[in-house]
C-alpha cells in the first residue's frame, strides 16, 4: 500500500524536539536562539512565507526578529543591515527572503551573512563543506527532503536517485546529499534527453522544477519513492490551488510513498529553518 508521507507532522515532531532543546539551551546558556528574518518588498508569496517561519519560530520557542524593509531599498541599506546583524549578539541566525527585488544583488548579500548564522546554508563557504561531507548548515528544503526520505527508505545505501532540476538552493544540494548517503545519483534539468525514461530507472525520484504535474504516471518506476518539491499555483474549476510537479494522483498507486503538495516538503522545509538556527546557536556557544 502506498504511503503518503506526512511533512506536516512530521514538522510539528521537529519543531516539538527543538523546542525541548531550546529550554534546555536556555538554562544552559542564559540565552534565547535568535533568528533575524528579512522582507524586502510585497511579494504575496514571500509574505506568506515569512510569516509562517516567525509563527514556527515562536512556536519553538526561539527569538523571532523581523525586519520588513520597503521595495525601494537600496543596495547600501540592505548590506548595512546584514553587517548590523551579523554583529547582534542576540541574533544566531540570519535568513533573507528570496527573490530580492531585481535591483538587488541576490549574491552579494548571500556572501555578506555571516557563515556561522547561515541558517539558509547558501554561502559559498557552507556550500564548500556540504560537498566536502563537512557540513552543518544545510540548506533547508534538501535537509527536510533527506529527514523524510530516511524515515521511509529502510537503506539509501545503493540506490538510484533521480533528481529533476540543478539549483543552487535545491537540486545541487539534495544530489550531494544522496550521494553522502551512498546512493547513484542523476541529475536531469531542462537539457537532458529521454527525461522519462531515466526517471523510470529511479528508485528514488527528487522532483524539484517548478513544472504543474510534470511527472506522469509513466516517469515512475513500480514501487519507487516520489519526493515533490514543486510548489505551482494554478486554476482548477475556477479555483486556485497549489500542485506540485509531480500529478500526484496519476502516480500515487503505483509507488510506495510519496509527498503530498500542500503537506510535504514545505512545512518540512520551516521545521529544517528553526532546527538550523538550534543548531548555529550551539556552534556559536562551541557545542
Ligand atoms: P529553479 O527555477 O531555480 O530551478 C528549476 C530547475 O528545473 C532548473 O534546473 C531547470 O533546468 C529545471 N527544469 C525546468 N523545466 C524543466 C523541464 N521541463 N524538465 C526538466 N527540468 C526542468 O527552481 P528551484 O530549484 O528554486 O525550485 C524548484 C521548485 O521547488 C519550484 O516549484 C519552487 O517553488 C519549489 N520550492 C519549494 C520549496 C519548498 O519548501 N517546498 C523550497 C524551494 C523551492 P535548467 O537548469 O536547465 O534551467
Amino acid at each position: 500500500m502506498t504511503v503518503m508521507i506526512d511533512g506536516k507532522a512530521l514538522a510539528d515532531e521537529i519543531v516539538q524536539d527543538v523546542a525541548q532543546e531550546v529550554s534546555s539551551f536556555k538554562l544552559k546558556h542564559k540565552v534565547v536562539p535568535g533568528l533575524a528574518v528579512v522582507l524586502v518588498g510585497e511579494d504575496p508569496a514571500s509574505s506568506v512565507y515569512v510569516r509562517n517561519k516567525i509563527l514556527r519560530t515562536e512556536q519553538a520557542g526561539l527569538q523571532s526578529f523581523a525586519h520588513y524593509l520597503p521595495e525601494n531599498t537600496t543596495q547600501k541599506q540592505l548590506d548595512d543591515l546584514i553587517d548590523q546583524l551579523n554583529e547582534d549578539d542576540s541574533v544566531h541566525g540570519i535568513l533573507v527572503q528570496l527573490p530580492l527585488p531585481k535591483h538587488l544583488s541576490e549574491s552579494r548579500v548571500i556572501d555578506a551573512i555571516s557563515p556561522a548564522k547561515d541558517v539558509d546554508g547558501f554561502h559559498p563557504e557552507n556550500v564548500g563543506k556540504l560537498v566536502t561531507g563537512q557540513q552543518v548548515l544545510v540548506p533547508c528544503t534538501p535537509l527536510g527532503c533527506m529527514i523524510m526520505l530516511k524515515r521511509h527508505v529502510d537503506e539509501l545505501s545503493g540506490k538510484h536517485a533521480v533528481v529533476i532540476g540543478r539549483s543552487n538552493i535545491v537540486g545541487k544540494p539534495i544530489a550531494n546529499l544522496l550521494l553522502q548517503s551512498h546512493c547513484t545519483v542523476t541529475i536531469v534539468h531542462s537539457r537532458t534527453h529521454n527525461i522519462e525514461s531515466i526517471c523510470r530507472s529511479a528508485d528514488i525520484l527528487i522532483a524539484a522544477v517548478g513544472q504543474p504535474h510534470l511527472v506522469k504516471e509513466d516517469w515512475v518506476k513500480p514501487g519507487a519513492v516520489v519526493i515533490d518539491v514543486g510548489i505551482n499555483q494554478i486554476t482548477s474549476d475556477g479555483k486556485r490551488k497549489l500542485v506540485g510537479d509531480v500529478d500526484y494522483h496519476a502516480v500515487f498507486s503505483k509507488v510506495s510513498a510519496i509527498t503530498p503538495v500542500p503537506g510535504g516538503v514545505g512545512p518540512m522545509t520551516i521545521a529544517c529553518l528553526i532546527q538550523n538556527t538550534l543548531t548555529a546557536a550551539k556552534h556559536q556557544f562551541g557545542a
